[in-house]
């Protein structure tokens, strides 16, 4: 037995199933979670000492790969200060200033521990500035774990076979309508039926939580004209897009204003971050200064500040990074899409920039219901042939490939190999 399934047997006794992320299981694919000890440019080791090529990125975080210089030392430096101290610091204004410069929709913003806690607060402020109570969301779109966005959820939601969670009040289901994604006239018939009661539509500019799908041309368009229509918030959930597809994020991206919007992931460098921001008029309603209450013992903590801080200076003050990204991810993207073409193999490769998936079906994916089209088993079998040649995928059909700044041609190239050796014998 490794020493993985040694410490997995050990945590299944004292953690529910053993994790503290249910994706991290392994269950999807039939396999036991590798326990990783540590981490450095695309590689992760685990504890038998086993190097995987990471394409995974702790979910997206670690967009300059593991344990990069500029963030590592900017944390080291922090650390000695000093690491929580539940008052305000610099690095919170200077942090707030970065946001707001880099997002220009981003008036305001406020930082909170997660991506679940940024959009729970954002659906509050929605609420409490409209003075309205229903949500739209988009099946197979995730926003966190927070009780009115577990209906009709992406990630590991999809991944358990379930599209709702249980311990969710009817109270609290029947406020989040939810509609296919890329479909406007389902869309507009739910404003239509519900009018005057949305107080915001929250989106993933690009879904990357039922596998990644792209938002067909002029959608987002579409959805912000809805939203304009009916008076409704629009929030961007940017957990994954933002700092991602570009400095900008997504809505820099598609040149698209939302109302408000919901970061995470990539601002925290790796440490525990979420963010809201947006508009000052909306903004203005959070407490102290208004009558939405928000708050946490350590938001704006000093070390994750730190991290966050230098992973987005890094990004902001080398554009290359970017370019960089992109052609890497294109590499990856197309190549692999080209050897399922030239093997015959039924696979659909969604992708954009360093984001991507590759589909077990030979149909497009445009929403939740093509990608459940997918065959997961053939998929549970080429992540453990992938796994097996030290190449670590997202260990379910339904989540992205991340690709990081330290992906190099060699790493790209040694994947594409594997890929094909699969694809060839099957
Ligand atoms: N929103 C999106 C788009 C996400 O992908 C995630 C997590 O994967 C979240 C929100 C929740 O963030 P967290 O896991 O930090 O609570």
């Amino acid at each position: 037995m490794s020493y993985s399934q040694e410490l997995f047997e050990t945590a299944k006794q004292l953690i529910p199933g053993g994790v503290n992320s249910p994706v991290r299981a392994f269950r999807s694919v039939g396999q036991t979670p590798r326990f990783i000890k540590s981490a450095n440019g695309a590689y992760l080791t685990d504890e038998d000492s086993i190097r995987y090529l990471d394409y995974v990125g702790s979910w997206g975080p670690m967009i300059l790969g593991h344990n990069h210089p500029a963030v590592k030392a900017a944390v080291i430096k922090a650390v000695e200060d000093g690491l929580s101290f539940g008052a305000a610091t610099k690095s919170e204004v200077e942090m707030a200033q970065l946001i707001c410069d880099l997002i220009p929709s981003v008036d305001m913003v406020r930082m909170v521990n997660s991506g679940t806690e940024a959009v729970m607060s954002a659906i509050r402020l929605a609420r409490g500035y409209t003075g309205k109570n229903k949500i739209i969301k988009f099946e197979g779109c995730y926003h966190g774990h927070s009780d009115a966005m577990l209906v009709k959820a992406g990630s590991g939601v999809m991944t358990q076979g379930v599209s709702d969670s249980a311990g969710v009040t009817e109270g609290c289901a029947v406020d989040t309508l939810t509609v296919p994604y890329n479909d406007e006239d389902t869309l507009s018939q739910a404003f239509e039926a519900n009018k005057g009661n949305i107080a915001a539509v929250i989106i993933e500019p690009v879904a990357a939580n039922m596998g990644v799908v792209l938002p067909k041309d002029g959608y987002l368009q579409t959805v912000r004209e809805l939203c304009d229509c009916y008076q409704a918030i629009l929030i961007f959930d940017e957990v994954i897009t933002g700092f991602r597809l570009g400095i900008s994020g997504a809505q820099g991206y598609f040149g698209i204003t939302p109302d408000l919007s919901v970061f995470g992931k990539i601002i925290g460098g790796g440490m525990p971050v979420g963010a809201y921001g947006g508009k000052k008029e909306i903004m203005q309603m959070i407490a102290p200064l208004g009558t939405v209450y928000q708050a946490g013992t350590l938001s704006g903590n000093p070390i994750a500040m730190a991290a966050g801080l230098a992973q987005l200076k890094e990004l902001r003050d080398h554009p290359a990074y970017y370019t960089a990204l992109e052609t890497t991810g294109k590499t990856l993207f197309s190549g692999i899409a080209s050897l399922a073409e030239q093997y015959g193999c039924a696979l659909t490769v969604n992708s954009i920039g360093s984001l991507g998936c590759a589909f077990f079906t030979d149909q497009p994916v445009r929403n939740y219901t093509d990608a459940k089209q997918s065959d997961t088993a053939k998929f549970a079998d080429y992540f453990r042939f992938m796994l097996d040649r030290d190449i670590y995928l997202a260990p379910s059909q339904f989540e992205a490939m991340f690709v990081s700044a330290a992906h190099t041609k060699e790493e790209i190239n040694r994947t594409l190999e594997a890929v094909e050796s699969y694809l060839k014998q099957k």
